[in-house]
């Protein structure tokens, strides 16, 4: 018999996991939600938007799980009902306060198994992308990764009828076909997704959930018959327990010396106009006019990847499937094709104006105002506009 990243027997939690979703026990739809110190991963919240609209479409619960410990990830663990959240289920211990990839896959295949969801989602984030395979090879699931959509429906094959599975929607083949990929067998279904991709939800202070703490123990090596039960609790947060779940000493090899973290220098998210350049901008020196243009109307730079690539601007500032998602209220594209790969990152955008000089060029399909034209001469003559018009007014995007 194999033997799972977290120690345990692979065949006999497969086949748990499988015989209660086989047994018809319809499991709740699970969000991993990634903190530090009661900060998140804005993309978890994201998924625990679409985590609700997913259960109330299966007519079962949203759990989220966290890891960690501390007063500020209390904090945090107490207002996650408020973005659709169901059940919390918090593993509140230290060997969890910084993540890791082996404890952090321990404690989350053990209560996998224990309260079998049907559906886990994962942000794709470096963390989700480090955590969710070990999960998924662990239980012998699948994962589709960088899913841009996910919906639930139906499915027929080789005559059998499959109701109610994750649709898992991605970009496939560099982008040319959306595929939708399905788990018909396996349980839980996994996916990671990107940031940006789910509308965040509004936040409703009046919802209430339930939390459990997850008891930790850690042990040299896991008992090989042990069940996690629920139990009580004296945690300031919640009275209910669930446990336990093992941290062996093999989960806790590697040790963090240090955390450094990056600043984030762009913040193309959260920008309310973005304004992209692409190979029609011609060079690194005419990039110049697309930041005055950013400059000038208060947005933030974005770029296509072809940009990015020849070096003009940094990474941060891609947009599109490989970049960052945006949702500004304006954005101007210019010199951009609007390839596929484009377009998914940015044709959320609530205006797009795309200034080309090729009337037929893809990104037209998805502006609600175009400039037939060479960009060199009209930013110019936006960024004057700009400046004796629009400063009068609020000019921007709203
Ligand atoms: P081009 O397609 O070369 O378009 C340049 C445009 O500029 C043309 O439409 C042209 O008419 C116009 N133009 C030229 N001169 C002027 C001028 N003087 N004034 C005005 N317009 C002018 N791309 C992304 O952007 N983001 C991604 O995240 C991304 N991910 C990818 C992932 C994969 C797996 C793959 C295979 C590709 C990905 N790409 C991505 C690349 C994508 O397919 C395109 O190659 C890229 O978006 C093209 O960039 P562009 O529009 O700047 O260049």
């Amino acid at each position: 018999m194999d033997s799972a990243a977290d120690g345990a027997p692979v065949s006999g939690a497969a086949a748990d996991v499988a015989a209660r979703a086989a047994d018809g026990q319809r499991g709740d739809v699970w969000v991993v939600v990634q903190q530090q110190d009661g900060v998140p991963a804005e993309v978890s919240l994201e998924l625990l938007g679409r985590a609700r609209e997913l259960a109330n479409t299966l007519g079962v619960g949203v759990g989220a799980v966290v890891a960690g410990c501390g007063r500020d990830t209390n904090a945090f663990v107490e207002r996650l009902p408020m973005y659709g959240a169901d059940t919390v289920y918090y593993a509140a211990h230290e060997a969890l306060g910084e993540y890791l990839a082996q404890p952090y896959a321990a404690v989350l295949c053990q209560l996998i198994r224990a309260e079998a969801p049907q559906i886990v989602l994962f942000g794709a984030t470096t963390t989700g992308r480090d955590l969710a395979p070990r999960v998924a090879s662990a239980l012998r699931v699948g994962l589709t990764a960088d899913c841009t959509d996910l919906r639930i429906g139906d499915h027929v094959a080789k005559g059998e009828q499959y109701k109610n599975l994750l649709y898992q929607v991605r970009p496939a083949f560099g982008g040319n076909i959306i595929a939708t990929i399905i788990s018909p067998e396996h349980r839980p279904q996994m996916a990671t997704v990107r940031e940006g991709v789910m509308v965040m939800p509004e936040p409703q202070p009046e919802r209430r959930g339930r939390i459990v703490i997850v008891d930790v123990d850690e042990v040299d090596q896991a008992p090989g018959d042990a069940t996690m039960t629920f139990g009580e609790s004296d945690h300031p947060l919640s009275n209910m327990s669930l446990g336990p779940a093992f941290i062996t000493d093999a989960d806790q090899a590697v040790t963090l010396v240090r955390r450094v973290q990056e600043e984030k220098r762009v913040d193309l998210k959260g920008a309310r106009i973005v304004v992209s350049g692409g190979v029609g901008v011609g060079s690194r020196e005419g990039f110049a006019l697309v930041e005055e243009l950013a400059h000038t109307v208060g947005g933030v730079v974005g770029a296509s990847r072809a940009a990015v690539d020849a070096g003009w601007v940094a990474h941060d500032h891609q947009v599109g499937q490989t970049g960052v998602t945006v949702r500004p209220k304006l954005y101007i594209a210019c010199g951009i094709s609007g390839s596929v790969q484009h377009r998914a990152g940015m044709d959320q955008s609530a205006r797009i104006l795309a200034i080309n000089t090729d009337p037929l060029a893809p990104i037209f399909s998805v502006a609600h105002y175009g400039i037939v034209g060479d960009l060199h001469k009209v930013i110019p003559l936006l960024i004057k506009a700009y400046r004796t018009k629009g400063a009068a007014g609020d000019g921007g995007a709203s």
